[in-house]
């Protein structure tokens, strides 16, 4: 049987950076420098490159990324692996996730170490990468997987990767459900299948997005003692400091402080404001605690319930749905499935 073809789209990031003459680290390299680095992926593959951009990935858009997928979805490939930086990888595996629909194995990879230093990390990677786009138990389940994030030897679902470590190599994790799966000697051995029925659900409320324009979504934390100054603040600006959503990185179960409750609420009544768990998933409270910024509260006062996403993730979704110009209830709708 012939090899798969795989396509390497090339974004940039750390796994791409070369030395300056000052020995500073930048963008620099394209696919196929980073094929070059690692012969055995010819062996696995019929492989073609693209570079699409030479940028950091905390310097990406989510036009960049709708962009991306389109491309994707365009391609004749059996499988694609996207490389970019680590920096916003739990952020567009996710997006990718979210807007694609395929049955080929779509794999987002990176690097912790860049090529200059001793046993960079990015050629392993991407031979993972390629490893897992060309394995048949992934290439048989790739719709049930959908997007993943490989790093360091393991699988992940793209809903639930977290970069946890902003230095070491294993800096990745998907701290709710673990890897879906292990690189080990030439193997990849599966663990487990993602439940995405709320992603399919998502995908299906949110229809074509590729001619829909960006909608920036705040993020606000919540912590000891926060009295809501900075959401005072984009509730007194006319146009809202251009934001047209927000995401509360919530505390516990889903809680905000007493102090800061009349300004939630106002915020909440101004523009689509949805609790996301401060802890970095999990599930949220639905109906525990009383008291006027409980989650009872809260869920009364017409904050949407985020369920198990990280916030940085929901913060993903609730672009899209502003991108889609859905309602706030129909907002509630996609989020609710998520736990
Ligand atoms: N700042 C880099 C980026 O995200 C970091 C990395 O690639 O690890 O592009």
């Amino acid at each position: 049987m012939a090899n798969p073809r795989l396509h390497v789209l090339a974004l940039g990031g750390t796994i791409a950076t070369r030395p300056d003459a000052s020995g500073a680290m930048q963008m620099g390299l394209g696919a196929d420098d980073l094929l070059a680095a690692v012969p055995a992926v010819g062996g696995l593959a019929e492989i073609s490159a693209e570079t699409v951009s030479r940028v950091g990935s905390h310097s990406l858009s989510f036009d960049q990324i709708h962009a991306l997928a389109s491309k994707i979805r365009g391609l004749k490939a059996d499988g694609v692996i996207v490389t970019q930086g680590t920096d916003t990888l739990e952020e567009t595996s996710f997006l990718l996730d979210l807007l694609l629909d395929l049955n080929i194995p779509v794999i987002v990879t990176a690097a912790m170490r860049n090529p200059s230093l001793t046993s960079p990390d990015g050629p392993g990677n991407l031979l993972a990468a390629a490893r897992v786009a060309c394995d048949p138990w992934v290439r048989a389940h790739a719709h049930a997987l959908g997007v993943m994030a490989v790093m360091l030897d393991e699988v992940y679902a793209a809903s639930d990767v977290s970069k946890i470590h902003p230095t070491r190599l294993n800096a990745f994790a998907a701290t709710q459900t673990g890897p879906l799966a292990a690189l080990v000697e030439d193997r990849i051995v599966p663990m487990s299948l993602p439940v995405r029925d709320a992603i399919a659900g998502a995908r299906a409320k949110l229809g074509d997005l590729s001619k829909a324009s960006a909608r920036p979504v705040a993020i606000f934390w919540m912590w000891l003692d926060e009295g809501g100054g900075l959401i005072e603040a984009l509730l007194a600006d006319p146009g809202h400091l251009g934001y047209r959503g927000a995401v509360i990185g919530a505390m516990g179960g889903g809680h905000t402080p007493e102090r800061a409750t009349e300004t939630v609420y106002r915020l909440a009544r101004t523009i689509p404001t949805v609790i996301a768990p401060r802890a970095g998933g999990g599930p949220l409270l639905r109906q525990t605690y009383g008291g006027p910024s409980s989650e009872i509260a809260l869920r009364k006062a017409g904050v949407i319930w985020g369920g198990r996403l990280h916030p940085v993730k929901a913060r993903v979704l609730l672009e899209c749905c502003l991108r889609a110009g859905m309602s706030r209830e129909a907002i509630a709708e996609v989020f609710d499935p998520f736990g």
